[in-house]
């Protein structure tokens, strides 16, 4: 897969101006994936004016919503026919199974699919304004040249729900992916491509963030910034778009609470558990890993966790025996390593895991699902996320005890309650001050339904009418049919 030219600017692949390359390893066994190019400043400045000029030329903006929308349908259908190969190219660069990466993809190609046919639907809509001498109606347009930022952790879903919505509504952009997982957008460049977007209307900056990414939230020519990451970058970049009044939406991290009453299905609560914590090694901004539980439940809902937390197997992207895969790399693997070390310093009980793959795992970043009982309220461990396999437990007694805790943070991304009483669960969901709240379920997501954070987890929202609100403009256009004098300052005699 290595390319020496591997930037997509104005329609054409081209190496970074200073040579700029980085290479990149598979964290499951550390195994060289491919040489791609790092971008320097210049060459973000080139992809911006390109995004620049296609959107002022109109070659995509001015397209017909239906138009648009046919493409990003064509998208979907090249994506399900190379599903297999951009499933292969996302575990290389991640580390997590194959068959994940596959119905990501799934999920990609749908997210294309629900804004390719929402874009077709945009017509705008007529305002009463009460009187027929005027014709009044709300446009939507695009807001312009996007910066679109990205993490590793769904490289190619986290990026298109912000490619699809941006195109939709009929922006131009440049996207700055994880300088860790580069690979899906460099395919999607070329599906794009394959599909019939003009040259200039999709861009692809590699690299690190503070070199490739900045200037997607400085640069005056961009008009929307929209970003997928960690708090403190989302602050800074938050920042430096402030200082050009840029659109900013961030989709930031999560601390999850997932809440089991005492009368929860014991079983869906337990497998739903380990589904929330350990997908993925716990590297989901959604992940549960804040276990809730009804204290007359806690010993045997704790000790089955933690029984079929140390059974969980971990392994590469092609090992069918694998149920999760390794962390994203070694940095990564040492927070979380001192997250947890951190976590029983500050009085956490190590149930399971809080050590490192042994043996054949040796070869790549694991780390083993990992249960921590009887955490503090207000501890490290509960505050700030861990984004590793880790999950941690408290307990509560009432309804109201539980929700107290469950909003208990600064984020507010996503969380889940489990009970056998409808009431009781529309009750707490109503409450729980998160964008998502799964009842009797975790992780579900659909392209229809908004994403996104109260609190300190974001701004905005992606996925839904919203996730395309967000890419538009709306504009007022009010015409007088019957054009009249008003008087307000009449003429006076010189
Ligand atoms: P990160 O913040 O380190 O990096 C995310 C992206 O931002 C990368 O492309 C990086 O290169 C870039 N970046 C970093 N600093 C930048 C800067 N100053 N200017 C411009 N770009 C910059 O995050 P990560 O480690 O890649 O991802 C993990 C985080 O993402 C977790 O906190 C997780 O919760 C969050 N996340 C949130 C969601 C969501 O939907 N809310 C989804 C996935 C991941």
């Amino acid at each position: 897969m290595s390319s020496p030219a591997s930037l997509f600017i104005d329609g054409e692949w081209v190496p970074a101006t200073a040579g700029g390359t980085r290479d990149i390893h598979c964290p499951a066994n550390g195994e060289f994936v491919a040489t791609v190019s790092e971008a320097g400043t210049e060459d973000v400045h080139r992809a911006i004016a390109a995004a620049r000029h296609a959107f002022d030329a109109g070659s995509w903006s001015a397209t017909p919503g239906p138009e648009r929308g046919d493409l990003l349908l064509k998208v979907a259908e090249l994506l399900r026919e190379r599903k297999d190969e951009f499933a292969r190219a996302e575990s290389l660069d991640t580390g997590k199974r194959f068959v994940e990466s596959q119905i990501d993809m799934d999920d990609i190609a749908n997210c294309f699919s629900y804004f390719g046919k929402l874009a077709g639907q945009d017509a705008g809509r007529l305002v009463d304004a009460g009187s027929n001498d005027v014709l009044s109606r709300i446009v939507y347009e695009p807001v312009g040249v996007c910066g679109l930022i990205t993490p590793w952790n769904y490289p190619l879903l986290q990026a298109a729900w912000k490619i699809a919505p941006a195109l939709a509504a009929g922006n131009t952009f440049m996207l700055k992916p994880s300088e860790l997982t580069p690979h899906t957008a460099i395919l999607t460049m070329d599906l794009l491509t394959q599909a019939g977007l003009p040259a200039g209307v999709a861009n692809l900056v590699l690299g690190a963030g503070a070199v490739a990414g900045a200037p997607l939230s400085e640069h005056p020519d961009v008009d929307l910034v929209s970003f997928t990451g960690g708090l403190a970058s989302g602050k800074t970049i938050a920042a430096s778009a402030a200082a050009t009044v840029k659109k900013v939406a961030l989709e930031l991290g999560g601390k999850n609470p997932n809440v089991v009453f005492a009368d929860a299905d014991f079983e869906a609560a337990l497998d739903n558990a380990l589904n929330a914590a350990f997908v993925d090694s716990g590297q989901v901004c959604s992940a549960g890993a804040r276990l809730l539980v009804e204290e007359s439940i806690h010993d045997r809902f704790v000790d089955e966790l933690t029984r079929r937390a140390s059974q969980i197997r971990l392994g590469g992207p092609f090992d069918e025996q694998a149920e999760t895969g390794p962390l994203i790399s070694a940095a990564h693997r040492d927070k979380v390593t001192a997250y947890v070390k951190q976590a029983i310093a500050e009085g956490a009980e190590l149930r399971c895991g809080g050590e490192w793959g042994k043996g054949e795992l040796e070869s790549g970043y694991y780390y083993l699902p990992t249960v921590l009982d009887n955490v503090r309220r207000g501890s490290t461990p509960v505050v700030e996320e861990g984004f590793g396999p880790v999950v941690t437990v408290e307990t509560f007694r009432t309804e109201e005890e539980a929700i107290e805790i469950a909003n208990d943070t600064n984020y507010g991304l996503a969380g889940a309650v489990w009970s056998q009483d409808a009431g009781k669960c529309q009750r707490v969901a109503g409450r729980l001050r998160h964008g998502t709240i799964w009842i009797n379920d975790y992780h579900p997501y659909l392209p229809q339904a908004e994403w996104g954070g109260f609190g300190q987890s974001g701004v905005g929202r992606e996925l839904g009418p919203s996730g395309l609100a967000e890419y538009q403009e709306a504009k007022h256009i009010y015409q007088n049919l019957r054009p009249a004098v008003t008087n307000w300052f009449p003429p006076h005699a010189d």
